[in-house]
């Protein structure tokens, strides 16, 4: 009979695992035992697998200890061996850890004890041995309240309840008259040992268990158990991690930074992880458990010299200072230090990345206690990766492996100072809609943001939600504030569209308009107090954060140079000025994909035109008001044709409904009635006639210029007129224009004869011709279901994934932010769909109109302009598909989307250039 191998020891440069066997035992337990093979002192111990998780969840407790017993047995005395002391030992006791520790890590979602091993006569020996009474018994009665909490289920279940060892200990400290943990005696701790001990006798009805074995059982079943906790379900559900995968459980002797003046613990990173710079750093205490380093109660000092001289100027201490009360590691215990460094270089040189390291020193001798691939910013992301190719630890490809695209954000926007940062005051969350670090005075009103800006005052623009009417507010501001609409609501897009920092949907804060005041989290603030807001976390800050501007070093350039490499799909990008424009080219957009023509029309001098035309009584009236559009709408185009010299110009029609454009307050209605001649009453039932109870499923899109054609005439002409225009000055010029919402072939058709006909009428004008293209975008499901119909009279199809995300689901863009995040929550939605890309639904319509209309034409282009073609994994959907030309996004997401798409293409295998 083959036994099941469930237990895997390691210890003294042996092991039974290695780093390969991370699914059988997790991602801890596979690298303790290869720091062991590589000949990294690591404290011995075991890993139960991940399958015997399994067997406990399917067949029990009991079941399970039986099959592990002489396993685990053997394993501890095997500890027992290279530790030198007994496990139950009353006079030369072995302690332990048990950990948990899956595949993929989990951090804080299970169980965890230390100490295990203690009883009435351990704490004895430890103290004796140690020389260190209060040392011994502050860990017994850790170890005490841990396992009532962990193994006994004393924890409590709910926020309301109360902790039974908190509320002893919190007794201990009134009756003693201290604040701190530390400052209790070493009586008072003996005194808790024994009240904690009858408060499990008291909630649980047996004794704390003395007997080593009792504890170990108890404590092993009690990770198996954590992995089917709320935490940890809920935390797998985030992360799709599946069920079966089970956590192992490791078992480790125990080793103690805290046994006096030749013992230590710290924390390190081969790399630096706030810049990426190539220098091993971190900090460390004398007489210390690890948490100390941690908890802030005593200043952890830099392990490295140099990491002390730099320490000690940032924090003004002289070197005289420096010397004497903090000297590095480096200085106070030369010979851990130096072998410290030869493993940091070693692991780093063998796990290829940069690792974030846990010692202990304990009477001399240095253990590392766990190694794992270390967290860092955007900005240490690329210059590791960047340095790491340049040493020869990897390839390009696998550079390219190692980028997260959406942390690239980081490197493009203004940060806050991180200093700074770490005091300052979260007041409220909202959705992270367009990422950056703003900070300025609060105004309400677009008008008060512009003319702050005119005094070069920043501002933060604070709205219940924007309208197209504060676009120009919305510019002068430092960054937007709104507490409703979601990541694809109105702030949001343009905000991204703008690069500028938006925190939308924060919807625990309270504006008053009227008062010109904001309330957050009990506080009120008025107008021209300041706030700060971080778009890339959600967060508001109260008051002024300091911010710093984003640097685009040379390792940025070399990144999107190995990205344009592998990519086979183009990045174009979403704008509406030339300034956007060029902000895109910089970040290697190649063309526009999405220039939306209602921004233009917000502009002060031309929302007048814009009214007049919406609210004329017949089609001469509105063509009219349309003769005025044209020329502002023709140099708008060729400032654009302009900036994207080279590159394809995607425009399109007239989308949002026109109840946007007129005014909504009495002020400005009595204005446009004197202006147009009109009564105000007149003004004020033109407006309300506008009214939907659906606009965006209303007069919209491709319905107002199939009901108004003038509109779309002028537009074309607009278009044509400017394209011939900058083409004549030498301007490389390739206009595309685009039909928004359609949903059957014919309205398409209606639209592609106007603009065919004004081209042509154009062209005979001028004498001069322009290649141009006429497509739709592809955002109503029944377009995509009709692609094949469509593609014969469309040059191209531009998914425009915000509508058809919306019209998929049937969740209003506007109003989703409402259920989104109790949908997540409740695990019914894993993502918020306007921002990752329904692969599934929305997805499968996507692949079916490109199957159908490239079925129809073979040359037909094929892109996506919605909000998702600037989140990773939907722009590595889209290169999957296999035949999209380009995704289009907003220009501070161009070098993101870049990354992904040379992701996916070189992950396939398939690269541009071969
Ligand atoms: C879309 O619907 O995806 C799109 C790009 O158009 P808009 O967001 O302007 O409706
Ligand atoms: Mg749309």
């Amino acid at each position: 009979m083959s036994e099941i191998k469930r237990v895997y020891t390691f210890g003294n440069g042996e092991a039974e695992g290695k780093a390969e066997m991370k699914n059988l035992l997790g991602g801890k337990g596979a690298n303790l035992a290869e720091m062991n093979l590589i000949g990294v002192p690591v404290p011995p111990g075991f890993t139960i697998t991940t399958d015997v998780c399994t067997e406990y969840t399917q067949q029990g407790k009991d079941v399970v200890v039986g099959l592990l017993k002489s396993e685990v047995e053997k394993a501890i005395a095997y500890v027992e061996k290279l530790m030198n002391c007994g496990f139950g030992c009353k006079e030369n006791p072995l302690l332990v850890s048990v950990r948990s520790g899956s595949r993929v890590s989990m951090p804080g979602m299970m169980d965890t004890v230390l100490n295990l091993g203690l009883n009435d006569e351990a704490v004895e020996s430890i103290a004796k041995k140690s020389g260190n009474e209060r040392f011994a018994w502050d860990s017994y009665r850790r170890f005490v309240q841990m396992y009532g909490d962990v193994v006994l289920g004393m924890k409590p279940k709910s926020k309301e309840d109360i902790d039974p060892f908190e509320e002893i200990m919190e007794h201990m400290k009134d009756a003693k008259g201290v604040h701190l943990d530390t400052e209790l005696s070493v009586d008072d701790l003996k005194e808790l040992v024994k009240q904690f001990k009858a408060a499990v006798k008291k909630q649980t009805g047996n004794d704390f268990p003395v007997s080593p074995w009792e504890q170990l059982w108890g404590a092993i079943c009690a990770v198996f158990d954590s992995w089917m906790n709320e935490r940890a379900v809920t935390y797998r559900r985030m992360y799709q991690i599946p069920e079966e995968w089970g956590t192992a459980v490791n078992v480790q002797a125990m080793v103690f930074g805290n046994l006096g003046e030749t013992s230590a613990t710290g924390v390190a990173f081969t790399r630096d992880a706030a810049t990426g710079e190539d220098l091993f750093n971190g900090e460390y205490l004398i007489n210390a458990q690890g948490e100390d380093v941690v908890a802030g109660i005593r200043t952890p000092q830099q392990i490295t010299l140099i990491g002390s001289k730099r320490w000690a100027e940032a924090q003004n201490v002289s070197e005289a200072d420096r010397a004497a009360k903090y000297p590095s590691l480096e200085e106070i215990m030369p010979v851990c230090a130096q072998e410290l460094f030869k493993i940091e270089q070693k692991l780093e040189d063998y796990f290829k990345d940069m690792q974030d390291i846990e010692f202990t020193i304990q009477d001399g001798k240095l253990w590392i206690l766990q190694t794992r691939n270390g967290k860092r910013t955007g900005a240490a992301m690329v210059k590791i990766a960047m340095d790491m190719f340049r040493q020869k630890y990897f390839d390009e490809k696998e550079v390219l492996k190692r980028m997260e695209a959406a942390k690239l954000d980081e490197l493009l926007h203004p940060i806050f100072d991180r200093t700074a940062l770490k005091s300052a005051k979260v007041m409220a969350k909202g959705l992270p809609a367009s990422p950056g670090a703003a900070t300025g005075k609060i105004v309400f009103f677009a008008d008060d943001a512009v003319a702050q800006k005119e005094k070069r005052q920043n501002t933060i623009l604070v709205r219940i939600e924007t309208s197209p009417e504060d676009l120009a507010g919305m510019d002068a501001a430092k960054g937007i504030l709104t507490a409703r609409g979601g990541m694809t609501s109105h702030a949001a897009v343009v905000a991204r569209g703008m690069g500028k920092c938006c925190v939308s949907g924060a919807g625990e804060i309270k504006v008053d308009y009227k008062a010109r005041t904001l309330e957050m989290k009990g506080k009120q603030y008025k107008e021209g107090d300041w706030i700060s807001i971080n778009g890339s976390t959600g967060e508001v800050y109260d008051g002024q954060v300091p911010t710093q501007d984003a640097e685009l070093d040379g390792d940025f350039g070399a990144i999107m140079d190995i990205c344009e490499k592998y990519t086979r799909m183009d990045v174009r990008t979403n704008a509406d000025s030339p300034k956007d424009a060029e902000v895109a080219r910089k970040f290697g957009a190649k063309g526009i994909g999405l220039c939306r023509t209602e921004h233009m029309f917000f502009e002060t001098d031309r929302i007048k035109a814009m009214r007049e035309m919406i609210l004329a009584h017949d089609t001469e009236g509105r063509k009219e008001a349309l003769k005025k559009l044209l020329p502002m709408q023709r140099g708008d185009f060729e400032g654009i044709f302009t900036a994207m010299d080279g590159f394809g110009v995607t425009v399109r029609l007239l989308d949002p409904p026109l109840h946007e454009f007129v005014p909504h307050q009495l002020e400005t209605q009595r204005a446009l009635a004197e202006d147009m001649g009109m009564t105000l009453e007149e003004v004020k039932l033109a407006c309300d006639a506008l009214e939907e109870f659906n606009p965006m499923l209303g007069h919209r899109g491709c319905r107002l210029g199939n009901t108004y054609p003038e509109i779309t005439e002028m537009q074309a002409r607009a278009i044509i007129e400017a394209a011939i225009n900058v083409q004549a000055k030498g301007v490389k010029v390739f206009p595309e224009i685009m039909v928004p919402l359609i949903g059957t072939p014919q309205e398409l058709k209606f639209q592609t004869d106007i603009i065919h006909a004004t081209a042509k009428a154009v062209f005979a004008e001028k004498g001069a011709t322009v290649d141009y293209k006429v497509g739709t975008m592809i955002e109503v499901p029944r377009a995509a279901l009709v692609a094949d119909k469509v593609a014969p009279i469309a040059d191209f199809f531009s998914f425009g994934t915000n509508d058809l995300t919306q019209m998929t689901y049937g969740y209003s863009r506007d109003d989703a932010g409402k259920f989104m995040k109790v949908y997540q929550e409740l695990g019914i939605l894993k993502n918020d769909p306007f921002e990752v890309l329904d692969q599934e639904g929305v997805g499968q319509l996507i692949k079916m109109a490109c199957e159908k209309g490239r079925g129809i034409k073979k040359d037909l282009k094929l892109g996506i302009c919605g909000e998702h073609g600037g989140e990773p994994s939907s722009v590595q959907f889209c290169d999957s598909v296999g035949i999209m030309n380009y995704v289009s996004c907003s220009p501070f997401r161009v070098p993101i989307a870049r990354v992904a798409a040379a992701q996916s293409a070189a992950l396939s295998g398939v690269t541009a250039t071969e």
